[in-house]
């Protein structure tokens, strides 16, 4: 079945019936920014034709197969089946002062095979075209409309490393930020990459208002081969070279996310290496606690008071720093922990 993305589908249906262009724009605007559900946004299509557009055309490219919400916190794991029939995972964060949020997928499973993360054990890795993408975004919404909520922030997050399907995480965002489609603002879709410097540069020329996160975890070249095989091929001079020629280039802030592992890389020495390769970049610095998943048991969360006494040593060296609590780790949406459905 065409859905509401197959724009010559959508214009052949419309010549056929005869539907005025301007009926049909108000359902897409109804629908991915009207806050509207589908059955309301249909109703912006005359009463006759109505049906006939049901039948040929659908508003949604994945399907929902499971939903689980958190007991503890905010977090909703939504579950969709892809058309080729893969299992796709997003997570919905309610922060509690109202801001909702969403972690995306941008591809089934990961090559990037980062040893912490459970969708780097998923195999076949497979991308995810931009509709599929954006699908997540447009069907949390619609289950946000009991809630009054829509989701204002997308963070490529989820499953996938979005710069290893870079044109369909590039359609995608420009189909975020566009008026006719979602609407969002650029400042409120972040890519999270485990570093690949020619993308980043790419990126940031593109998107130029939109944060960057960069998942580095270690300032110690051999130690992050062994966390990010990948990061073998992007040596960490290199890294650097690339936030520095974007700090130029007027790019926001970037965003340093360290996973903070037990014996591994949370010591004092660490953090005053870290603040050394950091030094005179605009970074903010996020610690994250690992979630543990069950492909890794031989890692372990580093403790509150050493996280904090982690966090102190870096504010202490000037840089600025969050200590993030992770949503969803009772429903296995927390970082790293998207498996495909493995989990759930
Ligand atoms: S942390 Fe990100 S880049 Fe690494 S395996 Fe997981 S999804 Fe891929």
């Amino acid at each position: 079945m065409n859905t509401i993305y197959d724009l010559a589908a959508v214009e052949q249906f419309r010549r056929q019936y005869r539907v005025d262009p301007h009926q049909l724009k108000r359902l897409r605007y109804q629908y991915f920014r009207g806050g509207r559900s589908q059955s309301q946004a249909y109703r912006e299509l005359p009463e006759s034709v109505r049906w006939a557009f049901r039948q040929a055309i659908s508003l949604d490219r994945l399907r929902l197969t499971r939903r689980i919400d958190s007991a503890t916190d905010g977090a909703t794991r939504l579950l969709f089946r892809t058309p080729g029939q893969q299992t796709v995972e997003s997570v919905i964060l309610r922060a509690p002062e109202g801001r909702t949020s969403m972690c995306v997928s941008s591809q089934v499973g990961c090559a990037a095979r980062c040893t912490f993360c459970a969708s780097g054990y998923v195999r076949p890795v497979t991308d995810l075209d931009a509709i599929e993408i954006v699908d997540q975004v447009a069907q949390a919404n619609q289950l946000l409309i009991a809630e009054n909520r829509r989701v204002r922030n997308v963070v490529f997050m989820g499953m996938g490393e979005p710069f290893h399907n870079e044109n369909q995480v590039t359609r995608a965002a420009r189909m975020l930020h566009n008026d006719d489609w979602f609407g969002l603002s650029a400042r409120r879709t972040m890519v999270s990459t485990v570093g690949i410097p020619e993308a980043m540069l790419r990126w940031s020329g593109s998107f130029p208002r939109s944060p960057l996160a960069i998942s580095l975890h270690t300032v110690d070249q051999r130690l992050r081969e062994s966390l990010i095989p990948i990061a073998q091929r992007y040596p960490l001079p290199l890294l650097r070279d690339a936030m520095q020629r974007m700090a130029v280039a007027g790019s926001p802030s970037l965003l340093i996310e360290y996973l903070l592992l037990r014996g591994i890389n949370d010591s004092l020495a660490q953090a005053d290496a870290l603040v050394r390769y950091l030094d005179g970049l605009p970074v903010h610095v996020n610690l994250i606690p690992y979630n543990p998943i069950a492909a890794a048991p031989h890692l372990r969360s580093t403790p509150r008071p050493q996280r904090e006494a982690f966090g102190a040593r870096l504010r202490e060296r000037g840089l600025t720093v969050t200590i993030r609590y992770s949503q969803g780790r009772d429903i296995a949406a927390a970082c790293g922990q998207l498996a495909a459905g493995a989990a759930g």
